[in-house]
Parts: C-alpha cells; sequence; structure tokens
C-alpha cells in the first residue's frame, strides 16, 4: 500500500552573525533523514519514538503538509507529488490525517453534520440527501447519536471530537489514514475505547492505518509491524510480536523498560535515558544514539555508522552490537552504563 524510500525531509535555519561573517550556510534540521518503510494493505504500522524524533514530520511528508527534501514516497505503487496542492482529488479522498489535537480537524463555527457532509458534497460529490444519510451512517460507526449532528464541537467532550475526527478521516474511504498521536491527548479512560474504534473501522474499510505515538504499549496494542524511530533515523524495524522479544535495538530496549509490567513482581531493568533528544541540526556521528546509548561500545559507535542486520524473525536492528551478543545481553538483568559513566564491556 505505502513504500516510503530514502526519505529525507530537511528544514532551513537563519545563518547566525558568525556563520554570515564565514560566508557559511546554515546547516538544516534534518527531521526526517534516509528512512525506507512499506506498509502492507489493511495493516496497521505502528511508528514511535519519543517527542523530536521526526515521526510527526515523516506522517506529515506523507500527507504532503511538508516537502520533502530527497527520496519518493508511493502509494499504491504511484509516486506520491510532494505538495498537497499538487495532489489530485482522487489521492486527497485516498490518504485521510488524524490529528493529536481534534480541535485542528475540527470547525468550531461548524456543526458535526455540516463537518461530516462536507467531503461527501466536495470530494465524493453525493447529493446533499445522499450526504445527509451517509453522516447517519458515520455517527452510528462511531457510536455517537443521530442527534450530535446539530451539536457545535464546544458541545462535545474531547474522546466525542475526536470521535468526529475520526469519522471525518473515514467519510472518504481512505486506503491510507495516518493517526498521528491520536489518543495522547485523551483521558486515559477514553483511549482504549479510541484505539477499539479505530481498529474497528480499519476492519471493516479494510485501509492501511499508519500509527504514530510517543507510547510504546499503545503502539503494540493496535500495530502488525512498528518502526522505531530516533532524531529522524530508523533503529529498529519488526512485526510487533518479534519486537517485544530480543534481542532489542537498545534504544527499543529502552523504551520497553519503561512499560509498566502486568506482574508487578516481575523483574524488569529500568533503563533511565540521560539527557535529551540531540538537536537534529548537529546530529551525533556515528551511531545518532551514541551519546545516550546503555549499550556503548566505545569509539566505533561514536565514528562509525551501524550496520543494518536482519534477525531470523525478520526484524532489523541498526547496532554495531552483533544480534547473537545483543540477545545474550538482554537475556540477563545487567548494570549498564552510559558513555559519560563507562562503556558497555559485556
Ligand atoms: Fe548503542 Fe553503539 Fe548500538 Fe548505537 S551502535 S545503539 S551506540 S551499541
Amino acid at each position: 500500500m505505502l513504500q516510503v524510500a530514502d526519505l529525507s525531509v530537511y528544514f532551513a535555519t537563519r545563518r547566525s552573525l558568525a556563520q554570515m561573517a564565514r560566508g557559511q550556510a546554515a546547516p538544516p534540521v534534518k527531521a526526517v533523514d534516509g528512512i525506507n518503510l512499506e506498509a502492507a494493505r489493511q495493516q496497521t504500522l505502528g511508528i514511535v519514538g519519543e517527542s523530536g524524533s521526526g515521526k510527526t514530520t515523516l506522517a506529515r511528508a506523507i500527507i504532503g503538509l511538508a516537502e520533502r527534501t530527497a527520496g519518493d514516497i508511493r502509494l499504491l505503487g504511484l509516486s506520491l507529488p510532494p505538495k498537497l496542492s499538487r495532489r489530485h482529488k482522487d489521492l486527497l479522498q485516498q490518504l485521510q490525517y488524524v490529528f493529536q489535537n481534534p480541535e485542528e480537524a475540527l470547525n468550531p463555527y461548524l456543526t458535526v453534520g455540516e463537518t461530516l457532509r462536507r467531503p461527501f458534497i466536495t470530494l465524493a460529490q453525493h447529493t446533499r440527501a445522499e450526504a445527509d444519510t451517509a453522516v447517519q451512517q458515520l455517527l452510528t460507526a462511531v457510536r455517537l447519536p443521530a442527534t450530535y449532528a446539530q451539536r457545535l464541537p464546544s458541545q462535545l467532550s474531547g474522546g466525542e471530537k475526536q470521535r468526529v475526527a475520526i469519522a471525518r478521516a473515514f467519510a472518504t474511504h481512505p486506503d491510507l489514514l495516518i493517526a498521528d498521536e491520536a489518543v495522547s491527548a485523551l483521558d486515559v479512560s477514553v483511549q482504549a475505547s479510541i484505539l477499539n474504534l479505530l481498529s474497528e473501522l480499519q476492519h471493516e474499510h479494510h485501509n492501511t492505518l499508519l500509527f504514530i505515538s510517543h507510547d510504546l504499549a499503545v503502539v503494540g496494542y493496535l500495530a502488525d509491524e512498528i518502526a522505531v524511530v530516533y532524531v529522524g533515523q530508523l533503529m529498529e524495524v519488526a512485526a510487533a510480536a518479534a519486537l517485544f522479544a530480543p534481542p532489542y535495538h537498545p534504544y527499543t530496549e529502552a523504551l520497553l523498560s519503561s512499560i509498566p509490567l502486568a506482574t508487578p513482581d516481575a523483574a524488569q531493568q529500568q533503563i533511565r535515558l540521560q539527557g535529551d533528544v540531540p538537536s537534529q541540526i548537529n546530529k551525533p556521528s556515528g551511531c545518532p544514539f551514541h551519546p545516550r546509548c546503555p549499550r556503548y561500545l566505545g569509539e566505533i559507535c561514536a565514528r562509525e555508522t551501524p550496520p543494518w542486520q536482519t534477525h531470523a524473525n525478520g526484524k532489523r536492528i541498526f547496532c554495531h552490537i552483533p544480534l547473537s551478543e545483543l540477545t545474550r545481553q538482554q537475556a540477563q538483568l545487567i548494570p549498564l552504563e552510559t558513555p559519560e559513566t563507562g562503556v558497555n564491556t559485556l
């Protein structure tokens, strides 16, 4: 359904006075840096990473809201024009987006009915009567009463607004739906119902879902395949079941360690990453994760780009540590150190 090849999205920055004096160009922000991904028809691809990892820019490049610097994005084998304004109406129908904040998708001055009717009239060219019937069906599909068509967004709760935003995204039967942090602004009590709704609608509509979140537990609940991103680069790509079994990329291992276990007595290694995600203007050399990596090997991590290694179960890991060694190390709870305190000597 979706192929992303060597995708890069760089943003220009302003030159400093020193750079102007030296006649130097300002280095760009490398928000997405050479990402390759594929998502199969009717599957959910989860994208996970901390805030600032480039996952939203990746999604915005796919939808046409962020212009790509390099690379190609294909939907059903056809290359997508980089700019939204260059995309045909049929293509707009095929690709839909659910934002973190449903307010972004809902006009505060339009009733729910008017918001949901619009795509049927402007994109699918329904008559008013056909659109009204479709609106009622959509409200039923997202478990909202038909009377909600008369309400304004200000008369809805956060969860109800997100249900309307999801209904709007599904209105055109998209082939690909991108949900960007779609539940992170909602109460925990509402999150599960929205996740279940997304999953049910996806199975009914047979579309592909790109589900983006900083929360690996949430992504693991919904995704068939998971891509872990860090400063605009992929660190690991695996089927969901394989991602939760060793060997893990050391960054994935840290994300996993922060998920509470269902069995409180089970031994769990808590890995607290030091510092913040580095600047995408001056990315660390070698492995971009090396300044924070608890399994840092030494100079090789700081200087050399790691190889992509493929495990027998199909997962791919971007790391210098051989997969057999990672598996051995991660099978036991060990004291881990960061580059500031030492190196992993195991
Ligand atoms: Fe850590 Fe080195 Fe692997 Fe990067 S290459 S994840 S720094 S061990």
